[in-house]
This record gives C-alpha cells, sequence and structure tokens, in this order.
C-alpha cells in the first residue's frame, strides 16, 4: 500500500491506464535571418489553433460540469495572451534566431522553473497551467500526436505523471474510475476538477513507488484516505469491492432525506445551510436540502478574470442567488482575498506571511471604492430576497464601524440614484481571528449575528498554517483550545441576544453534532456535498445523550481525546451502517 494525498473522494478498483509522459527532446536548431517572418508566421498561426482547441475543449468541459470549473480555460487562453510569455517567446526567435518550437520550449522551460522554485503551492500549479498551454503549442508547432485516452475499452484507472485540465476535459467519467498522479495537491485545478465531476483521486504518490506502475496492473484507489494499492491480494479487493457498494448505497438513500427537517431524536432542530462559491453550486446545495446560504464566497465572482466585476456584474449574480434561495437567508461574505486566495490583476504586495497580512476586511477598509462597490451590489440584491451581510476576518469594534460607515455611503449613494433596498439588512460578523473571540463580547453590540469561521479560526489559535502540507498533522479542530473559543464565542452572542452560526469545515464534521448541541447552536453551514450526511447523523442522535458526550470533551485534555470520543459516539449512532435504513424520520 502506498500513501498518497486523498484529492478527491470515493473508492475506484480496476485496471491501470498508463498516460506516456510527453517529454519533448528537441534539437537545438536554428533558422537563418530570412526566415525570420516565415518563423513568425509558423508561430502565430500555432497560437491560433491552440485557441481554437482550448475554446472547443472549455466548451465541452461545461457542457459536462457547468460554467465555473470552464473557466480554468479561461487562464490557458491568458496564457497566449501574456506578453511576458510571448515576449520570451519572441525575443529567443528574433534576437537568438532559434526555431519557433525551440523558442516555445525554452520559454516554457524558464517559466515552470521560476514558478516552481517559489515555495508556494499556487504558483506551482500555476506552472503546470503553462507547461499544459505550452506543450499544446509545441504540439501543432511539431505535428506531433496528441496522447489519446482509450475510449472504448474497459473503464479504466489512469495513471498520469500529471494530469492538465485539459487532459482532465477530455476524460469521459463513464470511463475512468479513478486517476493516480504521481505529483500534485489538493489545491490543483486537476484536482478541483475531478472532484467537481466525482472522481476519486489519488495524488502525490512518486515517492512511494518502488518501480513505475505499468498499463494493466490492478489498482484500488481510496481517495478518501489517500491510498493506492497495485496489485493487491483477494482480502483488500474484497474489503474495498464492499466499501464502494457500500458508499453507492449510501449516497442513494441519503438523497431520500433532501426534503426531512433535520431534527434530533429527540426534536431538537438545526437549521442546515450551504457555503457556495457561484450561483450554479447553489442548485446542487438546493437539490440536497439546503436551508438558504450560510456563507457566499463572494471572492470567487473576482477569479479567473481580467479586472475588478462591476457593480452590474455583482448585483446580477447576488440578486439571482437571493431569488434562487426564496424565502431562506442568503449570507453574502464581502471580499476575503489575500492569503491564498490571489487575483492576477490585482497586484498584492509579496509578504513575509500573507495569512498575517494583507487580506480580507483589511483590503477592503484599505480600498473602500471597491468596497463600497460590492456593498451596493449587495444592498442592490436585498429588494430581492432575504440578504445579508458579512465582514471577513474582523479583529476589532474599529473595523465593523468603519466597514459600516462604507456600508452607509453605499445607502446614500443609492438613495442618490433611486433605487432600492432593504435599509435594515442585517449585518454580521466572521469570527475566525482569536482576538475576535475574547472581544466577542464588545463585537455582539456592534453586530446583528456572528458566524464562525472554523477554518481560520483553527489556523490563528493553533498557529498552524491551514495550506502547510507538512504541519497538516498540526491542524486540529478538535483542539480543547479550538473548544474553549467555540464556547466563549457562542456564549456572547447568547448573552446579547444575537444569533450565531458555525460555517468553517467543522460545520460539516458530522461528530462534531455533540458539539452544536452542548453549545446551543442551531445554524450550520457547510459544503452543499455534506449536508446529506450531516443530516443522516442529526436524525439518529439523541440530543441528550450527545449533549453529555459534549461535555465530557469539554473536559479532555487533548484534541486526539475529543476525536477518539467524538468519532466513537457518532458511530454508535449510525445506524445506517448497521441497518441500511437512512434515519427514523426518513423511512
Ligand atoms: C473559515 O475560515 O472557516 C471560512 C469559512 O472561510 P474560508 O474558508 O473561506 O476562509
Ligand atoms: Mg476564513
Amino acid at each position: 500500500m502506498i500513501k498518497g494525498i486523498g484529492a478527491a473522494a470515493g473508492v475506484a478498483l480496476g485496471k491501470a491506464f498508463v498516460l506516456p509522459h510527453w517529454e519533448l527532446d528537441l534539437p537545438d536548431s536554428e533558422i537563418d535571418a530570412v526566415d525570420l517572418a516565415k518563423e513568425f508566421e509558423r508561430l502565430y498561426e500555432g497560437i491560433r489553433t491552440s485557441k481554437d482547441e482550448i475554446e472547443y475543449i472549455k466548451n465541452e468541459f461545461k457542457e459536462m460540469v457547468g460554467d465555473e470549473e470552464s473557466h480554468i480555460f479561461d487562464a490557458h487562453l491568458a496564457i497566449l495572451e501574456d506578453p511576458v510569455f510571448m515576449n520570451e517567446i519572441q525575443g529567443l526567435i528574433e534576437r537568438q534566431y532559434k526555431a519557433a518550437e525551440v523558442a516555445v520550449k525554452e520559454a516554457i522551460d524558464h517559466f515552470v522553473s521560476m514558478f516552481d522554485l517559489l515555495d508556494d503551492e499556487y504558483m506551482k500549479e500555476r506552472a503546470m497551467d503553462i507547461k499544459d498551454v505550452g506543450n499544446r503549442l509545441l504540439k501543432h508547432l511539431l505535428g506531433a500526436p496528441e496522447v489519446t485516452l482509450p475510449s472504448d475499452t474497459q473503464p479504466y484507472i489512469l495513471v498520469a505523471k500529471e494530469l492538465s485540465p485539459s487532459q482532465l476535459a477530455h476524460l469521459n467519467p463513464s470511463h475512468v474510475l479513478g486517476i493516480v498522479t504521481m505529483s500534485g495537491g489538493k489545491t490543483s485545478h486537476s484536482a478541483i476538477m475531478a472532484r467537481a465531476i466525482g472522481i476519486p483521486l489519488v495524488s502525490g504518490i512518486e515517492s512511494g513507488l518502488e518501480k513505475p506502475i505499468q498499463t494493466g496492473e490492478f489498482l484500488v484507489v481510496d481517495g478518501d484516505e489517500g491510498y493506492l494499492y497495485i496489485n493487491p491480494d483477494q482480502v483488500v479487493i474484497d474489503r474495498y469491492t464492499g466499501i464502494r457498494s457500500q458508499q453507492l448505497k449510501k449516497k442513494e438513500q441519503l438523497q431520500l432525506l433532501s426534503s426531512v427537517e433535520a431534527v434530533t431524536k429527540d426534536g431538537t432542530y438545526f437549521r442546515l445551510a450551504a457555503n457556495i462559491n457561484s450561483l450554479k453550486e447553489l442548485d446542487t446545495a438546493l437539490r440536497n436540502g439546503a436551508e438558504g446560504v450560510g456563507l457566499f464566497r463572494t471572492e470567487f465572482l473576482y477569479m479567473d478574470r481580467n479586472t475588478f466585476p462591476t457593480e452590474n456584474e455583482q448585483f446580477e449574480v447576488y440578486r439571482q442567488v437571493a431569488e434562487k434561495a426564496g424565502d431562506s437567508s442568503v449570507v453574502i461574505r464581502t471580499l476575503d482575498i489575500g492569503g491564498d486566495k490571489q487575483l492576477d490583476y490585482f497586484a498584492l504586495p509579496e509578504e513575509e506571511n500573507p495569512v498575517l497580512g494583507f487580506r480580507a476586511i483589511r483590503i477592503s477598509l484599505d480600498r473602500k471604492e471597491l468596497f463600497q462597490t460590492q456593498l451596493t451590489a449587495i444592498l442592490r440584491a436585498s429588494c430581492h430576497g432575504k440578504v445579508k451581510i458579512m465582514y471577513p476576518m474582523i479583529s476589532s469594534v474599529d473595523e465593523v464601524r468603519q466597514a459600516n460607515e462604507v456600508l452607509k455611503l453605499a445607502m446614500a449613494d443609492l438613495d442618490q440614484r433611486g433605487l432600492s433596498y432593504d435599509p435594515d439588512i442585517q449585518v454580521g460578523a466572521m469570527i475566525e481571528v482569536p482576538a475576535a473571540v475574547m472581544i466577542a463580547d464588545l463585537l455582539a453590540e456592534e453586530c446583528d449575528f456572528f458566524s464562525i469561521g472554523t477554518n481560520d479560526l483553527v489556523q490563528y489559535v493553533l498557529a498552524v498554517d491551514r495550506m502547510n502540507e507538512q504541519i497538516a498533522h498540526m491542524y486540529h479542530p478538535f483542539h480543547p483550545a479550538v473548544l474553549r473559543m467555540l464556547r466563549t464565542t457562542v456564549e456572547a452572542a447568547k448573552q446579547a441576544g444575537i444569533p450565531v452560526s458555525v460555517c468553517g469545515e467543522l460545520a460539516g464534521d458530522e461528530r462534531a453534532i455533540p458539539l452544536w448541541l452542548k453549545l446551543g447552536v442551531e445554524d450550520l453551514s457547510m459544503s452543499p456535498l455534506s449536508l446529506l450526511n450531516v443530516k443522516h447523523r442529526i436524525l439518529n442522535t439523541d440530543a441528550k445523550e450527545a449533549e453529555r458526550e459534549a461535555e465530557a470533551c469539554f473536559k479532555l485534555r487533548s484534541s486526539a481525546m475529543v476525536e477518539e470520543r467524538l468519532t466513537l459516539f457518532a458511530e454508535r449512532n449510525s445506524s445506517m451502517s448497521k441497518n441500511g435504513n437512512p434515519g427514523s424520520s426518513a423511512s
């Protein structure tokens, strides 16, 4: 068994198809000065063909998984128009008389090694995009055949050194059972796409391999745990065949719960809302029974484009989300960029410690014109549904007050333009920085609601970078310090009489339900894919028993002890794995 990274969930069993690694070895050929014009014409022709091809793939992929993920190919098109990349290629042809393909290859190598050197996962992934686009261009310049995937054979598990987004877009999900890649992590575009299509993916297995995997070898891919088995024995095959059929059965049964209320066995009600990045995700959320949107991460509207979205562009999206959510509320979080989320066109300064740096509300309060535009768009959408505003990364009372000043300006502007909005719109703060927890009582006087962002809160409380794989084993949402932070925040909110919800990943972790019951948190917001799982667990929970369990957890001294206790409790309450019944209220 080899341990890699579980980058897209699910289990797959089948034969390997190993994608040949296409490393081009080009002779360093030069051209005559008289042929310069001809060489440029060849280059431009190659670029035109590559662009047409990318547009075609983009549309195909859009059909398959929708608009959001297909924008990845806009980034590819942008590379072919990038003046720095293109100047490098043209310079090599013009000044060093390199043949077009040699110039392209050298430019790819130059930028890829430059990005690879940076200790930044995001830039490493962009290096992969440049390689992907560059190889496409090279293929056209050389007339080399494309590596094709078997389409008419038995479904297979695709094994590749790396898998580029365009290769992934060509995959037919009904032919590909799972994917294994030598490198790559959870944040790569390919991993995002694999998750969107629902193909299990284990990446980063290269260091664990004793010899290369061969086409035809039997593989078991465990995308949940990040395990890969090569030619395993029958015991492993039987175990995973069992797990796979259980997963499929569970998925079907859980879907029956979508319209069932999330109520414990003894009648405690939860409101389960969704975290979304786009309008399209809201459809999945509503299909899975989400009661509104607890966190709309608006920064994704700002990504994969070349300029800031205008007020009208933003308004259109917010309006549609509000209308689709109907009577349920939609919490729109203002721009949360910086740290791991960057915008190509917004040159944020290089920072020593980006997650402690210029990000989220700090940027909004620095670039007030951008902030006001966003607030105006949200306010306009507030007439079309139950819209609320939420500020990210609040660490002081002053920040809330300053943000509210900008909100007032946005309202005054709308008054002047004669446009309507909800003047009583609720305004809340994310509680995701320890300082905010410690002054939660003061913040509660300034806010209409709190939402606890456990992803960042865990990072900041434990001083463990949430993006750093090397210390991922220290990132403990069940750490006693985190539990105390949760308790302090909820107590402050209750004392002030304002609602408090949880919208970090912990809200979607079914094991945490006893904690919410004990604390008295009934609003949870999570990834649309977690909704049914959490609801199933709630339906099978006895609130009184769970509260006793949580009480004990609050007294424990280590994350491991809390996690173990909550895991055992969740397993004891899982009726479905024992009798196949999805939950008492659904039957
Ligand atoms: C959080 O920090 O918990 C959160 C929900 O926000 P994000 O993951 O977008 O930082
Ligand atoms: Mg956050």
